[in-house]
């Protein structure tokens, strides 16, 4: 079987160099918000460009935390992409604030500029563009209308790491950012994590007291705060995987070009890259295609895994039922359609030339 993600293998390659760290923070006798994390949090911000950055415990706290650090709350909307992954919507929702679904471009699958301005109101606080499936949004748009409505932006980089647009990381492309660094993301940890970038010094020092009980100093509350630390033992590790990150965006770039020049069948729909190459660090390699569950059937029975990011689109969710009356189809019709190839850093060319020759020769009857 060709694995769809082979995270062992992904982290084996560090081993030694991960042992090193965890042995190092053991001894240091300090395990909560020390040398490490700060380490990291420079070596990121340093990364993406960024005056800072604050390491969190995962990918949805950092979304919350950025929404709550900026007052965002009861009776204020936020605007983001329909078919994204649910944390996106679930870290609006839980501010208490209202998530405003706005219809993907259906060749890139990232927020549509031109359907943005017409869901603003007055209650409109900011655009949560999310760089889906690793590929950056189409952002100068955005940032015009975000400047002329005067929303904040807030980036979900947590399937981009790395991507660049204009010259400039994401992460570094509006008023703060999202990390993940869940084991399967482009950077990921042996657990959860997770970091926000911005170069907004009073954001930064608000999110560094609300993740640690609303406390700048020991036992003093400034706000009502969460505990929401990035972990000091998975911060080497970071600071390591970190350093091979572009390489192995690379390699993720040179399986897609490669998935991309030749598969060749009237069946799929390849992904399309909006910008220069360095924009899309193809955490995912999402195709499209009408008989889904015959395509993966088709997949699986030549040993090959294949997945499904995500099959059911945000507002046909239980736990959003008051949506589901709502009519988004460009996202339900991606929903039914998407499938997602095998793609990693660790993935052999070999492997990459059977999955396109067996793509190659699926037929639908
Ligand atoms: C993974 C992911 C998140 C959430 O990150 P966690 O660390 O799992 O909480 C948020 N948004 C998107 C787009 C993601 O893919």
């Amino acid at each position: 079987m060709i694995p769809f993600l082979d995270l062992k293998k992904i982290n084996l390659r560090h081993e030694q160099a991960i042992l090193n760290g965890v042995h190092k923070v053991l001894h240091s006798g300090w395990y909560i918000l020390g040398n490490e994390v700060k380490k990291f949090e420079n070596d990121f911000a340093e990364y993406c460009g960024t005056s800072y950055c604050v390491g969190v415990a995962n990918g949805l706290d950092a979304l919350e935390l950025i929404i709550h650090a900026y007052d965002i709350g009861a009776g204020d909307e936020v605007i983001v992409p329909s078919n994204t992954y649910i944390a996106s919507i679930l870290s609006i929702s839980s501010n208490g604030a209202t998530p405003v679904l706005v219809e993907p471009d259906e060749l890139t699958y990232n927020l549509d500029p031109s359907e943005i301005e017409k869901h603003i109101t007055s209650n409109t606080k900011a655009i949560l563009v999310v760089h889906l499936y690793g590929q950056s949004c189409d952002m100068n748009p955005i940032r015009k209308i975000a400047k002329q409505y005067d929303l904040k932006i807030i980036e979900d980089c947590a399937q981009a790491h790395g991507a660049i647009y204009n010259d400039q990381r994401v992460g570094n492309l509006g008023d703060a950012a999202a990390f993940s660094f869940y084991p399967g993301k482009n950077l990921g940890a042996l657990g959860d994590g997770g970091a926000i970038t911005t170069n907004d010094e009073n954001l930064f020092n608000k999110l560094c007291a609300l993740r640690n009980y609303g406390s700048h100093k020991k036992y003093e509350n400034l706000f009502k705060g969460y505990n929401s630390r990035l972990d000091e033992i998975q911060a080497p590790i970071l600071c390591e995987k970190l350093k091979w990150l572009d390489q192995d965006n690379e390699r993720r770039r040179k399986i897609a070009y490669y998935y991309l020049e030749n598969i060749v069948s009237s069946h799929i729909t390849l992904p399309f890259v909006q910008h220069r190459p360095e924009s899309h660090v193809w955490h995912l390699f999402v195709i499209r295609t009408k008989n889904r569950s015959h395509f993966m059937d088709y997949m699986t029975s030549n040993n090959i895994q294949t997945m499904i990011h995500y099959p059911v689109p945000p507002h046909k969710q239980e736990a959003y039922k008051e949506w589901k009356d709502l009519l988004f189809p460009i996202s339900e019709k991606m929903h039914e359609e998407v499938v997602s190839l095998p793609i990693s850093p660790v993935m052999q060319m070999e492997d990459v030339k059977t999955i396109v020759e067996v793509v190659n020769e699926y037929r639908t009857n």
